[in-house]
């Protein structure tokens, strides 16, 4: 891959809140004598399902979606954006998903615990390759080695059974693509979102198509499955965990 200049810049902001970290450690010690036992009164108990703080919870109710295209995100183990981070939130929205830790697997049949074959996947690429730069009537393309469009994209897209999303900094992404060399079987997909990710300014450093996990995933089984509803309920959960976000952050990067 040519991923072009490493990123100079850190994550200057890492939103972590002190009540956050209060809240990890009341989750890894005992609980302190004569703690209440109404835990789920407790707002900053987390939810089992997404993980995230109650008052950031949006997951209740989601209907998972019956998925053709399997999803399968990889989260480095250093991503811990609890309160924005979208990876666990967007594999409840799916039957067929998988969201796994870690920095190496052999194999992708490993990880998936069933024959996979690397050529019939996609992966989101990394790369400085643009959607639109490729072919610019399309919003998703497949690339090959040297970043150029492949031929017949139709009947690329079509052959597509599941997609691999890395989850994490974009550095941290890097790390993943690097560590596992079955990547290298995947078919590459490239994002040429219309519209800018809706974090808007609330993360220091999206992903390099400047959407979220979230966002990159909906619209990548949208287009392969052809759903745009797809899309739209997952659209709908994002914008909910942001309004909690924001009700709870009104003013971002105001200390703390
Ligand atoms: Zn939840």
């Amino acid at each position: 891959m040519g991923p072009g200049a490493a990123p100079g810049r850190q994550p200057k902001l890492r939103i972590v809140r002190p009540w956050a970290r209060a809240y990890t450690a009341q989750m890894s010690e005992e609980p302190a004598a004569g703690a209440s036992q109404t835990a789920p009164a407790d707002p900053n108990a987390d939810c089992p399902r997404c993980l995230k703080p109650q008052a950031l919870c949006v997951c209740e109710g989601i209907a998972p979606i019956d998925n053709k295209v399997s999803l399968l995100i990889l989260q480095h183990p250093q991503e811990q954006d609890r309160e924005l981070g979208t990876a666990r939130l967007t594999v409840l929205h799916f039957k067929d998903a998988l969201l796994k830790i870690g920095l190496s697997w052999p194999s992708l049949t490993r990880i998936l615990g069933r024959p996979a074959d690397p050529q019939r996947w996609a992966i989101l690429y990394l790369g400085s390759v643009k959607a639109a730069a490729v072919l610019p009537d399309r919003d998703i393309v497949v690339v090959n080695k040297k970043g150029n469009a492949v031929d017949h994209q139709d009947s690329a897209l079509s052959e597509i059974e599941g997609v691999v999303v890395l989850d994490g900094t974009w550095s941290q992404a890097k790390a993943l693509w690097w560590r596992n060399g079955w990547m290298l079987k995947c078919k590459r997909i490239v994002l040429g979102p219309k519209r800018p990710s809706r974090y808007g300014r609330l993360r220091r450093e999206p992903r390099r198509d400047g959407l979220s996990t979230l966002e990159a995933a909906a619209m990548l089984l949208a287009r392969l499955e052809g759903k745009p509803e797809i899309e739209t309920a997952l659209h709908t959960s994002f914008e909910r965990l942001l309004a909690r976000y924001r009700e709870l952050h009104p003013h971002p990067g105001r200390g703390r």
